[in-house]
């Protein structure tokens, strides 16, 4: 049987069936990999590997000349089924019924590379390959999983190499309700802190003998949870400072414990920088510190900073195509998790809108045929504009 690689639905069902729960291709690559080398794309497969995190496969691939590249990025991987009890449909089976197609990875996100491979598909088809600039994907098997040896290593590659793009479109499940809500613009920055506080280990009866450090740590996240970040800034919430976890080795009552720790997570808007931020965190913790006379050690982690992409051209260009489409002027958020536009954002514009997202890692994922087929109009009503002003 032969695809038909204008059609959202045969691209996504097929898709589905490709069982490529992170790191495992599946498949599904070599798919998109198909798809487009049929129609006249240069590919460029390329698997990455990191001491410590699974070898992961990835695909570039790009058609046209020069004037503006034009990105689709997106991922090929899924997160696993669950329990398969649980399913009303196998989840790799790619059923459809009453409209709806029902498998792991319908929305998040083999829909939305169904539908961008169907528009381009279709433009390519309108236009009779004659491009005023390039398409290019940019699909990753590792957005579900530890993202080390994905996206950000695909765009090094293309660093190098002098591969540049100008414009990105993120197809991640954007609406909240449906299509139509919402083009997210930007994300909030994420940064993980660990803060350990030293004490000196003790029989519980002779508390002057020793140093609790329980106390003192529970101090330090309360003024930590409580200290206002900011108040919001036009294009973002509040930040937000979450302590996720308290660790006290120690499994006996009648001894003081010899350390302490926390884990916590601080969601920043764009009032901040990151080492502004991780400076204010560390007057708050040094301020606590030196009151209760605490030893304290903190450090920090996290990859994804937070980004805004301003109103332009390629905003605008969503913003029509989606109302032109659905009726409806979707707002422009910033809300919810990282993605990987987080690494994107260090290359060229980068607005994510795809699916709708009330399914996504739940068992029983699905999409309407009318949203495949919606979503697709709005992809080649985008395209066509980009490049009609480009
Ligand atoms: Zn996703």
């Amino acid at each position: 049987m032969t695809l038909d690689a204008k059609d959202p639905v045969a691209l996504t069902q097929a898709l589905i069936r490709c069982p490529s729960i992170t790191p495992q291709e599946g498949g599904a690559l070599t798919l998109v990999q198909n798809v487009l080398a049929a129609a006249g794309f240069a590919c460029h497969r390329m698997t990455f590997t990191d001491a410590g995190t699974p070898d992961v496969e990835n695909l570039y691939a790009r058609i046209g000349g020069n004037g503006p590249n034009l990105c689709f990025a997106g991922h090929t991987d899924v997160v696993p089924p669950g329990h398969l009890d649980a399913w009303t449909m196998p989840p790799f089976a790619a059923e459809i019924r009453d409209g709806i197609l029902y498998g792991r990875g319908a929305v998040d996100m083999k829909g939305g590379v169904g539908c961008f491979l169907a528009a381009t598909m279709r433009y390519l088809e309108k236009t009779g390959g004659t491009l005023p600039g390039a398409i290019s994907f940019l699909i990753t098997g590792d957005e579900e999983g530890p993202s080390i040896n994905g996206t950000a290593k695909v765009l090094q590659w293309m660093r190098e190499r002098g591969e540049r793009i100008d414009a990105c479109v993120v197809g991640e499940p954007s609406n909240p309700q449906a299509l139509g809500d919402e083009i997210k613009i930007g994300r909030r920055g994420s940064l993980n802190g660990h803060i350990l506080v030293h004490g000196k280990q003790g029989h519980a009866a002779y508390p002057s003998k020793a140093e609790n450090p329980v106390p003192k740590l529970a101090r330090i996240i309360d003024r930590l949870s409580a200290a206002a970040l900011d108040a919001g800034t036009g294009d973002f919430e509040p930040s937000q400072l979450v302590v996720t976890v308290i660790s006290v080795p120690n499994t006996a009552t009648n001894v003081i414990p010899g350390r302490a720790e926390a884990h916590f997570n601080v969601r920043y808007n764009n009032a901040w920088t990151r080492p502004r931020l991780e400076d204010h965190v560390r007057q708050i913790c040094q301020a606590a510190a030196s009151e209760l006379a605490a030893r304290i050690e903190l450090s920090f982690s996290g990859t994804g900073d937070v980004f805004l992409t301003k109103p332009g051209p390629l905003v605008d260009t969503m913003i029509s195509a989606v109302e032109a489409a659905t009726g409806r002027r979707p707002a422009l958020t910033t809300g919810g998790g990282t993605s990987d536009a987080r690494f994107i954002k260090d290359h060229c514009p980068v607005i994510e809108f795809g699916l709708v997202n009330t399914t996504i890692h739940q068992v029983d994922e699905h999409v309407s045929i009318a949203d495949l087929e919606t979503l697709t109009h709005i992809y080649e009503t985008f395209i066509t504009s980009y490049f009609a002003s480009a």
